[in-house]
């Protein structure tokens, strides 16, 4: 039976054989080969999409989460706390309830989707939204935690990287080798920096040859590594990477700089038209946040990117795209970007009308 990601990755994670495992089986995310936008790239590129909106809590957050809240259970820690976008309140409070212990989370006041507040608030999380963004909250977990015996569960706390690089192991295993590129969506960093680390270890332990180059995408109106400086109120509808000071900005630095990738901006337009294309094309859905490394890919695909590095290494290439999290995160952005059903007469004849027949 799959037993979660410490069981399966026990021996490069820092955990013993006392550490109490916290898990809802998170990990073991399909990689799923996009026809569609292999054909969009070009001849010999395999566009894969790794889809971690399967996690138990419908985001990628449930693997750093096995590992912190397993980690605050070892250490006897009683609260643990965050400030999230959503996702995390999400899994730390999903987390938490199967431990046994408390979890208290700030989130920006009207600034997270409504699945996400829903799903903090019914694992029995004490939520408080903040009159104030992101950044704000995160400096007060940061001062209480400080404080007070309560165990930080934003990514600052090194345990969340720890299991969030496993993500890494699991496309090195489905592929058989690194992929060439990984196109990843970047908030507060946590995950490309999580993702660099765990490439790297296995290319270190021999299991892989080579690196990806890794690509990272913040949204236009939220992308401080892009232009290099905090942005004070970071606007988009990718609420997941609305982040204007990213806790992980120099290891996302490193990991583009190492890998000799490279961290760019997408619209907020260019993230929707991407999550349509998921969601119509692949049946994959995912909430908008996630769908910013897709358009990236489809972004640098237009720009020639590939082709471009093609010609420098030539050969087949295959491009991971990380899907975040979940679409059903977020409904309210989806009902504002389909068409509403019509209303028809409860008759034969109208309904067959309105299907062509
Ligand atoms: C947290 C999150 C991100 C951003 O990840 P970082 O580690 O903060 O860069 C992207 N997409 C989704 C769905 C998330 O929950």
């Amino acid at each position: 039976m799959y037993s979660g990601i410490i069981e399966r990755f026990r021996k490069q994670l820092p955990v013993s054989k006392d550490t109490p495992v916290v898990s809802l089986k998170e990990g073991n995310t399909p990689l799923i080969l996009s026809d569609c936008l292999s054909r969009i790239i070009g001849k010999g590129f395999e566009v894969y999409l790794k889809y971690e909106g399967l996690n138990p809590t419908g985001s990628f957050k449930d693997r750093g989460m096995t590992m912190a809240v397993s980690k605050a259970k070892e250490a006897a820690s009683r609260v643990i706390i965050c400030a999230s976008t959503g996702n995390t309140s999400a899994s730390a409070a999903a987390y938490a309830a199967k431990a046994g212990i408390k979890c208290v989370v700030l989130i920006p006041e009207g600034a997270i989707a409504l699945g996400k507040l829903a799903q903090a608030l019914i694992h029995g999380a004490k939520v408080l939204a903040v009159r104030g963004n992101f950044d704000q909250a995160l400096s007060l977990v940061k001062e209480i935690a400080a404080k007070y015996s309560i165990t930080l569960v934003n990514s600052l706390n090194p345990y969340r990287l720890e299991g969030q690089k496993t993500a890494a192991f699991e496309i090195c295993e489905d592929l058989g080798r690194a992929p060439d590129f990984q196109c990843i969506p970047v908030g507060n960093a946590g995950n490309i920096t999580a993702y660099w680390k765990g490439y790297k270890e296995y290319k270190q332990d021999g299991k892989i040859k080579s690196l990806p180059k890794m690509l990272g995408f913040q949204a236009q109106g939220a992308a401080p590594i892009v232009k290099g400086h905090p942005i004070k109120n970071p606007k988009t509808i990718a609420t997941a990477i609305r982040i204007g000071n990213p806790a992980s900005w120099r290891q996302a630095e490193a990991a583009r700089d190492e890998s000799r990738g490279l961290i760019d901006a997408v619209s907020d337009a260019e993230i929707i038209s991407a999550y349509k294309l998921l969601a119509s094309r692949e049946g994959i859905f995912v909430e908008p946040a996630s769908a910013a490394s897709v358009a990236g890919l489809l972004k640098l695909a237009g720009r020639n990117y590939f082709r471009r590095a093609r010609r420098q290494a030539p050969g087949a290439a295959r491009i991971v795209c990380v899907l975040t999290g979940h679409g059903l995160k977020d409904p309210d952005r989806v009902i504002k970007v389909i068409k509403k059903p019509k209303v028809v007469k409860a008759e034969l004849k109208a309904v067959l009308k309105e299907i062509g027949y």
